[in-house]
């Protein structure tokens, strides 16, 4: 439970950061709110020899509203998230999602730049963001970057990430208002990671669903954007036969691993129903 040794550095800039993690090369590690990786390190899963830690950069921090996006700092914490009435006014979903991760003990130390960028299937900001079609900004040694979040997952713990990378800022297009929006998540109980979770964000048209979009948190070894399953249900009134198909749908790209959260098939079955759930409470909070 005691971590390997490592040299601690704090930079005050990005910029100061990103040359830091180029110096350090593959022994660095970025340092967030800690909450996946000290864990890790605890049981030498992760030794890295030198931590980064972006906490003294101000400039990673904050919410705030540009042109039609929110841009959110990767080092705001998820208790800042659940906090903000910005968000809570214009992308209610994050709120919603936050409250759901861990407990606030976790949520007052990590961050939302920590939780996109871990790639662990188990966090339950990154299929939110795919489905609300994020953007996160980067920096690295070749510069900014930006990656969309729906291209960003490779496989578990890699994403397109270059070593060195930062993510700096979270850039989400606003929904438009009168959006709907869920997020549902079966867990064993309170702090614990999904066995399987959906995230919903549509419009209507008349009484008919106008866009909608579908993120799958922890049934793959990536989030995933359950692309086929929406489209099948644009156009519909949400009726039973139509959900029914979408769900297969979503169920169709689901591989998830078999743990002690339950057997795959399990899994995959859970997925479908959270997404039932999702799709429900969306169109209810659609205007
Ligand atoms: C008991 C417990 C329960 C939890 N339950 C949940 C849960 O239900 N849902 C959930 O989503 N999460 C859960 N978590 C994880 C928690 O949300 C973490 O805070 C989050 O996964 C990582 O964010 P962090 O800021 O703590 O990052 P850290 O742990 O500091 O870093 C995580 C990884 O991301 C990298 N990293 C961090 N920030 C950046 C950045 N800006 N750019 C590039 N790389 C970066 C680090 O190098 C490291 O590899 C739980 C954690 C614990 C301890």
């Amino acid at each position: 439970m005691i971590p390997g040794a490592f040299a601690y550095h704090r930079p005050k800039s990005v910029n100061e950061a990103v040359a830091m993690l180029a110096d350090l090369g593959e022994d660095a590690r970025a340092l967030a709110g800690g909450h996946s990786l000290i864990p890790l390190m605890k049981l030498r899963l992760a030794a890295p020899e030198h931590l980064v830690d972006l906490a003294g950069i101000a400039d990673l921090k904050g919410i705030r509203e540009e042109g039609g996006d929110i841009v959110i700092g990767a080092m705001t914490t998820q208790n800042e998230l659940i906090a903000s009435e910005l968000l809570a006014a214009k992308v209610p979903l994050i709120r919603e999602t936050s409250r759901l991760i861990a407990d606030p003990q976790v949520r007052y130390a990590g961050t939302i730049g920590g939780n996109v960028a871990n790639g662990d299937p188990g966090n339950d900001l990154p299929a939110v963001m795919m489905c609300l079609n994020a953007v996160y900004q980067a920096a690295g040694k070749g510069g900014a970057k930006r990656f969309a979040a729906r291209d960003f997952y490779r496989s578990a713990y890699v994403t397109a990430l270059a070593p060195g990378d930062i993510v700096t800022a979270v850039r989400i297009p606003a929904p438009p208002a009168g959006h709907g929006a869920a997020y549902e998540k079966l867990k064993r109980k309170i702090g614990d990671y999904a066995t399987a979770a959906a995230a919903v964000v549509l419009t209507l048209n008349g009484d008919r669903i106008g866009s909608c979009s579908i993120g799958l948190t922890n049934v793959a070894d990536t989030p995933l954007w359950a692309e086929e399953a929406a489209k099948i249900l644009v156009g519909s009134t949400l009726d039973a036969a139509t959900v029914k198909k979408a769900v297969a749908a979503a169920e169709a790209i689901t591989s998830p691993a078999a743990d002690n959260r339950g057997p795959a098939a399990y899994r995959t079955k859970m997925a479908g129903v959270m997404l039932t759930r999702a799709l429900a409470r969306a169109r209810a909070s659609a205007k």
